[in-house]
This record gives C-alpha cells, structure tokens and sequence, in this order.
C-alpha cells in the first residue's frame, strides 16, 4: 500500500475523553473512528489488524477441528426464552420485529445441533464463528475494551459425556492460549464466576494490565490465581475501623533476603509492578518497601504504618542498606535486621491468625471502599476449591487488574437440558448433549495488545498482528535515486507476500518518521540521500531505536527477509 493511496487520518491529539492508552493510540493513529458510545468504525488500518488476528484464531481453531460458522446477528425471542436468557439485562432487541441481537449463540448452536446432529457416531463436535455481538453495556469504555458492539471468537463444543466435555474444554483453553501468544500478548488463565452464562467450571485469560476493570487475586507461593468476583464478600468487621488498617504489610519471611528474592516470592515482576525503595522509618532506620505511586504518597502512607513521618532514603543510606549503588541492576543482599513491608496491593494473608487456607480466611489490611469498591473483605472461601487449598497460608495474596480477553466454560446440560438437544448413545438412549462455550474477544485482544505494546511515540505491533510488517520511508521523493530505490524495494518486498507500507508522501520527514512510529510497524527501512551512486539505506526496528543498520541497497530485501 502507498501512503499516497491509502485512508490512514493520523492525529496529532486524542481526544480528552480517551483515558485508556489503546484508546488514544487507536483514534491517533487512525485504526477507529466513533460513530456512537461503544460503537466503532474500523478504518482500513485497524481492519487489517482485525483481520490478522482472525486469521490466526482461524488456524488455531482449524489445528483443533474446529467447524467455523456464520450465525444470524438476529436472534428469535423464542429461542432466548427457551433457555430463560430473554431477561438478560444486556440485551439489544430489534424492532419492528421481535428479535434480539446476538450477544453470544449457545441458544442459536444447539438450535442448528438438535435439528442435525442426531447420533452418537457424529460426535464430539466443535463449531465456531468469529461475529459481531452485540450487548447493551451500561458503562462501554476504553474504546474497544468495552464496546456496545464488538467482535467475538465464539465456540461451542458438543459431547457424550462429562470426561469428553472436559477434555474438549481442555483442548479450546490450550488453543486460546496458543492464539494469545501468537498474538503476542501475555495472558494468564485464572479461574473466573461463570456469570450469567451458567455452568460449573470456567476459566478467564487476563491481560496484566494496571488499567484493567477485573481484580485478580494470586496466591505468592502456589500461583493459584482467581478473579475477585467469584469471592464471596462478607461484611466489614465492625472493629476494623480505616484508621486501623495499616497501608503497608510486612512480607520479610525466613529465607527471603534479596530484592530479587522478595520479587521471586511474590511472583509479581519488580519492575513492572512495583518499586522498591529504601525509607527511613521514624526511627531512622532503613525500611525496604515494595510500593507504588509517587513519592509523597507513599511516604504519607507508610507515615501511617510506621506511627509517624517516614520519608525516602537518600542516596547514601541505599548505598549503605543494600550494598549496591542507586540504580544498579543486578541481584543485591540485604542484612536480616531489614524490614521489608509491600503495600496495600501486595497484602499479606493474615497468618498465625486464620491462614488463609481456612475457612475465613480474608485478605489483611485490604481497605474496604479504598481497595474495593463493595463495603467489604474478600473472603476467599469460594476460591477454595475442593480439600487441596490453592491457598497457601505462608505465602501472601496479592491483587492486579486485569483485562478480560477470553472465557472458557464447561456447561454441563444447561442449555441441552432446557432446550431438549438430545442424540441417540450407543445403546439407543437419547441423551442430552454435555457442553461447553468459549469466548475471545477479537476487538479487545486488538486493544489490549495495544495496552501491552506501547510507547511514548506510539503503537509497537508485535509483528503477528500489525498492519504492515514493513514501511518504507521514502524521505525525498522529489529526489529521483531514493523513488527508485524505495520502488524497487517496495515491489521486491511485497512480491515475496509481505505487507508493505511505502511512505511516499510530499511530506516533511518529521511528519513521516512520526506516523511512522505512531502506526507501530515493526520493521522501517528509511530511504534518503545514502542511496545516492548506489549507496545505504537504513533498516531499524520498531521496537528498538539502538537497531538501526545502514544497509547496501543491493543487500535491503534479502536484510528485511
Ligand atoms: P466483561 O466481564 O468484561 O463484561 P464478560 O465476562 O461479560 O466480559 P463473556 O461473556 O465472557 O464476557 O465474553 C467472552 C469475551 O468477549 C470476553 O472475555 C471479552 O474478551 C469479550 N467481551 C465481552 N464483552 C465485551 C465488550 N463489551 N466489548 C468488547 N469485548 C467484550
Ligand atoms: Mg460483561
Ligand atoms: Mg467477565
Ligand atoms: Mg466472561
């Protein structure tokens, strides 16, 4: 594609109302336009990634034997009251007639499987479809994060029995794991509610992200992770009053003495999550604190914990605490008189006291109304599955946002059962179908990359999903030598079948190497006066401004290949 020809309506600002960074970067970089709250316009860019990212959930889905499907967005209200989901509060209905738009198709699947599938010998059975889906969210938000309308990988699995269900719930959870990461995004799977789905068992994929809406909850030592809204809430303990609850806990556990070791111990990534800073106490002595937010925050905030004023450690004190200069990487000791306290986000379990593995086990020190919205504790009871506690009560539980990208359930009968889906078994019995449903959102996965792939000039695509995987900077295509040189190699490239973007705008090349950077494609070959009597261009990534080579022409598309 030439820039010249192509719609790309890049913008110097965003919006004010775009808080999420995907947001910003999508309407800046010209992926999506508004048309209405929570409903987007694709623009070609931003199709294109759609389009990238459909493909491989199709590959994926193929690898399992997946069937894909076009499912009607027009949703019959019989077929939703036959389940009971006609009350859903989210749905869009469709006048003049009585239709409903689809905000997920179990319903409309087992309508298609009852009518067709009638043996055991057709069976298991796998079906999808990638479609819009539509929901009446009361808050849409983040852009494609929450939309009214959106995009949705939606899988249905049909089975004989409860083992067949789970291994095929098995099979769609290790594929959508597979399509994340060829996305190039970092999910986890946690164990999640099952909402107003139904079902028994049901795992998210989250996306670590600060300005996630879900809270997950991950025990330090087993891993076990959880979303917070499958916890049961029990009232605030009348004598916790605020002023009680400390902001910071004290993690210094037997064994622990590094930085790294706290990190590890944790299993929260240091840099990422976390800052961790030497303040001195009241007392002057040296207190190591995972902390987040700014500095005056947190030295009001420990203020409290500690009982009075607590401010940052300068130079000299880390220096001395830790043995290592300000600002060096590597692993560094720290002496056993150490205290070493985290922040309210990496709360302790209240140990020696209920443990977090029995049975009232609650989040310590977590503020009711600061840390959660419910007036609250978190009783952890319900995450507590069978007798082998996930929970283990040396550890800590901590929380993170997330973002909710995808949602595996197994069914049961729910839908069989109400919606008489049945096949004859083996000895002739007709029996209901044993089912699962699986839901990855196409649209958020598209942002929520975005969340993860980012800097301060832009979208940094992981080359799976972005939109050209090269463009050609042409910086001066009044000059004769760099048109040719940017033509040829635009042409070479696109013949061996990758997506090309060559820049050849009468432009300032400011204004290019900044949409250049803005639109995020990994690979920019920067075509200028070098190329003069056959001479270099340059070839960077992205991703890394220190990876910049000059490159003889002769040598450019077998470099880029
Ligand atoms: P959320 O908790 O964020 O409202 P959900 O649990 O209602 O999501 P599911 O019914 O589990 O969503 O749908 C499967 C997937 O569809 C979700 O994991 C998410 O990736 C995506 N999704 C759901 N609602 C939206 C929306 N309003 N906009 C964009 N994607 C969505
Ligand atoms: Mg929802
Ligand atoms: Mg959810
Ligand atoms: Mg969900």
């Amino acid at each position: 594609m030439r820039a010249t020809q192509a719609f790309i309506p890049t913008l110097r600002e965003a919006p004010k109302d775009a808080e999420l960074i995907s947001h910003r970067l999508l309407l800046r970089a010209g992926f999506i336009r508004p048309l209405a709250s929570g409903v987007y316009s694709y623009l070609p860019l931003g199709l294109r990634v759609i389009n990238k990212i459909s493909n491989i959930l199709r590959e994926e889905m193929e690898h399992i034997n997946g069937n894909e499907f076009f499912f009607p967005a027009l949703v019959p209200r019989e077929l939703l009251e036959e389940s009971g989901r006609d009350k859903v509060d989210v749905l869009f209905t469709a006048k003049p007639h009585d239709y409903f738009l689809g905000f997920t198709h179990e319903e409309v699947i087992t309508d298609v499987v009852r009518n067709t599938i009638k043996s055991y010998k057709q069976l298991p059975f796998l079906g999808y479809q990638i479609q819009t889906k539509f929901r009446n969210e009361p808050r849409p938000r983040g852009g494609l994060i929450r939309g009214r309308e959106f995009l949705m990988l939606d899988a249905y699995s049909f089975d004989r029995s409860e083992d067949d269900a789970l291994v095929a719930y098995k099979k769609v959870r290790e594929s959508f794991g597979r399509m994340f990461t060829r996305c190039g995004l970092a999910s986890i799977a946690i164990q999640a509610d099952s909402g107003a789905i139904g079902g028994s068992l049901s795992e998210e994929f989250m996306v670590l992200s600060e300005d996630g809406e879900d809270t997950v909850l991950r025990c330090s030592v087993t891993g076990y992770a959880a979303n917070a809204e499958r916890c049961e809430a029990i009232p605030v303990p009348a004598e916790a009053p605020d002023a009680e609850v400390p902001a910071f806990s004290e993690v210094s556990t037997p064994g622990v003495k590094t930085i790294e070791e706290v990190s590890a111990f944790l299993k929260v990534d240091a840099k990422r999550l976390i800052k961790t800073l030497v303040f001195l106490a009241p007392d002057g002595s040296p207190v190591v604190a995972l902390v987040r937010g700014d500095r005056e925050l947190n030295e009001a905030k420990l203020g409290r914990t500690l009982g009075g004023p607590a401010r940052l450690a300068d130079p000299a004190v880390v220096e001395r605490v830790t043995g290592a200069p300000v600002g060096f990487a590597g692993p560094v000791g720290l002496p056993a008189s150490v205290r070493i306290i985290a922040d309210r986000e990496v709360a302790t379990v209240r140990d020696g006291v209920t443990g977090a593995n029995k049975a009232d086990a609650h989040f310590q020190h977590v503020l009711p109304g600061r840390d959660f919205p419910a007036p609250e504790y978190l009783d952890l009871r319900t995450a507590v599955a069978g007798d082998q506690s996930p929970i283990d009560a040396s550890g800590v539980l901590y929380t993170e946002r997330g973002i909710e990208v995808g949602h595996v359930f197994y069914l049961g009968k729910k839908y069989s059962a109400s919606m008489h889906a049945e096949y004859d078994d083996v000895d002739g019995a007709a029996k209901e179908f044993e089912m699962g449903c699986y839901g990855l959102g196409v649209s958020r996965t598209f942002a929520a990359a975005i969340e993860q792939h980012h800097d301060a000039d832009g979208i940094v695509w992981p080359i799976t999903i972005a939109p050209f995987a090269v463009t050609i900077i042409l910086v001066n295509p009044a000059d004769p030598a760099q048109t040719e040189a940017a033509e040829t190699l635009y042409t070479t490239l696109k013949a061996s079948g990758l997506d090309v973007l060559l820049d050849d705008r009468v432009e300032r090349p400011g204004v290019k190497f900044k949409d250049g950077d803005l639109i995020g494609v990994p690979v920019k070959v920067t075509v200028g006066k070098g190329v003069a009597d056959g001479g270099a261009l340059e070839i960077g990534l992205r991703r890394d401004r220190n990876s910049k080579q000059a490159v003889p022409i002769a040598d450019a598309a077998a470099h880029v290949l």
